[in-house]
């Protein structure tokens, strides 16, 4: 079967980044068989330069016919004062919506070569492996109403909504379940459901579907606790599942336990396995054009293209051997160069996880 993959560059790094990933993915066509075929579109500012809308029709149609779409990053300070309705991170919130990528996947790894990265001891993050599991379309960040009003004593209040539909807990606590199975079988559910009666019902709900799962183990944990027991001790974790915005916190926190921003990779899945795929890290303009972007996270992206929406799980971990080789024989962009005496271009580290393929 052909995967059709849009490609999305966007701005700044984005090009660079798409670009070096393409090298990795066309490598595959050649040397194992993998069969698929690219389109491109704009999004983002580019798409404002050239369309006037960071999300063209164009392009929207092109990601509903993709099996799966791999973002660079968009935005930068040209498009700072354009707008609010067309800016370039509204473009990405409106994909997201367009397409119900309601699941959210932000690993937190931490590669052995890169221990030292991370601002916690090496002992406490040394073989960290985990998963957080978002909700990303639902919550607080898109509950009704919402805004900010003058009471008629002159006080102003602003207030936001959190709500969360039972059906809308269900299916994302399915997702942590079945990757927790998929993994070492552990989920730890994060809520606040001592003080929110809308997590008491995600409490309710996850703790409902426990038994469809016997083979995951299963515990919950208020979300001031998962944030201290991360810092304390990450690798009791597996898979964390939680809310948009309890979530939007912790993977912040978790990626920073593996030191760089320039490795890490995220999926946004509908409830059919199509996703979107790109970096955590955002358009770095101060960098743009001068082959000093770090290519892994996208190339770790497309990894997880490979895994959970194009099922060629052989392929996703030939691509992670191959950047956990590169970085073991001491490739290193400016980024993650820590104390190492040369670094290597965006080229170059493509060139090399392109040669570490097995
Ligand atoms: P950023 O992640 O772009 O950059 C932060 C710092 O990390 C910069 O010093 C940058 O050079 C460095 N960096 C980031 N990625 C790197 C890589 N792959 N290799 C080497 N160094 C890297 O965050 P920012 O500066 O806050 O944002 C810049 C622009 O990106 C803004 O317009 C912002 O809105 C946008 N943004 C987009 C996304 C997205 O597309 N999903 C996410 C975050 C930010």
């Amino acid at each position: 079967m052909t995967h059709k993959i849009l490609l999305l560059a966007g701005d700044g790094i984005g090009p660079e980044i798409v670009s070096a990933t393409e090298t990795v993915l066309t490598a595959l066509v050649e040397r194992f068989g993998f069969k698929c075929e690219f389109e491109r579109a704009l999004m983002g500012g580019c798409a404002i330069d050239a369309h006037g809308d960071s999300l063209p029709e164009a392009t929207l149609a092109l990601a509903r016919a993709a099996d799966a779409i791999l973002l660079g990053a968009v935005g930068g300070p040209k498009w700072d004062k354009v707008e609010r309705a067309i800016r370039p991170e509204r473009g990405l919130l409106r994909l997201r919506a367009e397409l119900d990528l309601f699941c959210n996947l932000r690993p937190a790894a931490l590669f052995p070569a890169l221990a030292d990265a991370s601002t916690l001891k090496p002992e406490v993050v040394s073989g960290l492996d985990l998963m957080i599991i978002r909700e990303l379309t639902s919550g607080i960040y898109f509950g009704q109403p919402r805004g900010i009003e003058v009471l008629a004593d002159g006080v102003r209040r602003g207030f936001n909504t959190l709500e969360y539909r039972d059906h809308e807990i269900e299916r994302i606590a399915r997702q942590g379940f079945e990757i927790a199975r998929k993994r070492s079988g552990r989920l730890c559910s994060v809520d606040k459901s001592n003080v929110l009666e809308v997590t008491e019902l995600w409490r309710e709900i996850v703790q409902g579907l426990a038994g469809e799962y016997p083979d995951v183990e299963l515990e919950h944990l208020y979300v001031d606790n998962a944030a201290m027991q991360l810092v304390r001790a990450p690798k009791q974790f597996d898979v964390i599942v939680t809310t948009n915005m309890f979530g939007d916190i912790l993977s912040d926190l978790a990626a920073m336990l593996t030191g760089s921003i320039g490795m890490l990779p995220s999926a946004s899945l509908n409830g059919q396995g199509k996703g979107l795929f790109e970096p955590v890290h955002g358009s770095a303009p101060d960098i743009a054009g001068m082959e000093l972007a770090n290519p892994l996270a996208t190339i770790l992206s497309a990894a997880m293209m490979l895994r959970y929406t194009l099922a060629e799980a052989d392929l996703a971990d030939k691509v992670e051997r191959a950047v956990a080789r590169v970085l073991a024989d001491g490739a290193r962009t400016a980024d993650i160069a820590g104390t190492a005496s040369s670094t290597v271009s965006t080229g170059e580290m493509t060139k090399a996880v392109v040669a570490a393929l097995d």
